[in-house]
């Protein structure tokens, strides 16, 4: 096989990889999606190939594959195995920059030390993204890898938007409106010019609907506002999370119900949102297909607070032109988008029910003023995109790089 670049996510028990080949025109060539999943409970490696077919399905003793170095090994031995060498690249997905990091960047013992400083900005995840990256760093030290940032490509708003009225101290030390999803952001803004090139100058709010969901306010390509704000908390209900909520219902929480910062970080992020509200289930699939009315009341209010914000960043935009939906509910569930899309009407957008029904790329009807999209999003194709680009720039003389 070609050269390769292994792309990385990893959270608290799982690590996420997929592998890319690089095709001789400096294309990438999906090989491999797989999952190393309950690190340090019941340890399984699982991957396919390009076609969906299971390559490997192989599960571990705790005493053997107890921790993420342990699962990063059998990983490191079966692609040797598969692929017959090594990555020359890995990219990681990592989900804070912090104030200072706006683009991808090359890793390093002292990139990494700076990147470890935002860990208490995104507690639950920053950990565990890094720590893949610094055992490669003890272990592969010449292997060039990557850091791809979640709150990267929202990094060039205005400081309006990158504010909250609090005292500027506060604004200084990094408490800002990062938004996060940038990676998938990112990649749409790369598929919007080749699949809706109508939309590609204009006014385009994106809808990532996953079990984590946001919104984007896209100018041109580029992000100007998110209804994500300060950490994955903000903005939209979501499966388990709450989004936007009054501070002083945490303030209520803490001062009369006696719970402690713990209890309440545990409750905004697992017990609120779809599942919190509908006491049912955190997948919009469950919803879908159950009478309760609890699943109902769930369900449309996720699509109204989706609607709310869409009309919110449609005014930090000036207008609407595109509505492009995208992730796991984004692009598979019609019922979701047509609720949405009723509840914004007023900007005069109609959908054509039957190209929604088909989940097809243009979903608008003819005389729809703005245009409506499913576009399905890759973020490891990001990673894996700006990685090979690092790549490349590694291999240039010193002089000419950027
Ligand atoms: P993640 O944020 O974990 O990457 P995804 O983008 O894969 O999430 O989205 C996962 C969510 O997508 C699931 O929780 C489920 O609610 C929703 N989903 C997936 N397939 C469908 C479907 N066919 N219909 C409705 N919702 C779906």
């Amino acid at each position: 096989m070609s050269d390769t670049i292994l792309v990385i996510n990893a959270g608290s028990s799982s690590i996420k990889f997929q592998l890319f080949a690089i095709a001789p025109e400096k294309q990438l060539d999906r090989r491999l999606r797989g999952q190393i999943e309950g690190i340090g409970t019941r340890p399984r490696l699982v991957a396919s190939d390009a076609t969906g077919q299971r390559v490997i399905d192989k599960v571990w003793g705790t005493d053997e594959v107890g921790e993420l170095h342990h699962a990063l090994d059998r990983l490191v031995v079966f692609l040797r195995e598969y692929v017959g060498r090594l990555p020359v690249a890995v990219g990681h997905r990592v989900v804070h920059g912090g104030p200072e990091f706006i683009e991808p960047t090359l890793l390093n013992s002292r990139v990494l030390d700076h990147l470890q400083r935002f860990v208490p900005l995104a507690p639950l995840h920053q950990p565990n993204n890094l720590a893949p990256i610094r055992i490669v760093l003890e272990r592969q030290p010449h292997l060039l890898q990557v850091a791809c940032f979640d709150t990267a490509f929202h990094r060039h708003h205005s400081e309006i938007a990158d504010r909250y009225a609090i005292p500027d101290r506060f604004y200084r030390e990094g408490v800002r409106r990062y938004g996060f999803h940038g990676l998938s952001y990112e990649y749409i803004a790369s598929r919007i010019p080749q699949v809706a090139p109508e939309i590609g100058d204009h006014r385009v709010v994106v809808a990532h609907l996953g079990s984590g969901a946001s919104m984007c306010a896209q100018q041109g390509g580029k992000s100007i506002e998110s209804s994500m704000g300060f950490t994955a908390l903000d903005g939209l209900p979501m499966g388990t999370r709450p989004g936007q909520i009054d501070a002083g219902v945490v303030l209520y929480l803490m001062n009369e119900k006696g719970m402690s910062v713990k209890d309440v970080e545990h409750f905004l992020y697992n017990d609120c949102g779809l599942k919190g509200l509908s006491g049912i289930s955190n997948d919009v699939r469950d919803l879908l297909s159950s009478v309760d009315p609890r699943a109902k009341l769930a369900l449309d209010y996720f699509a109204y607070r989706i609607a709310l914000f869409g009309g919110m960043l449609a005014t930090a935009l000036g207008g609407i032109d595109g509505l492009v939906f995208t992730a796991g509910i984004g692009e598979n569930a019609p019922a979701i988008r047509r609720a949405v899309v009723a509840r914004m009407s007023c900007f005069g957008i109609e959908l054509s029910e039957t190209a929604n029904g088909k989940n097809q790329l243009r979903i608008s009807s003819d005389a729809s003023r703005v245009g409506c999209y499913v576009v399905p999003t890759d973020e490891e194709l990001m990673i894996a995109r700006h990685t090979l680009q690092m790549l490349q720039m590694q291999k240039m003389p010193k002089e000419k790089r950027a």
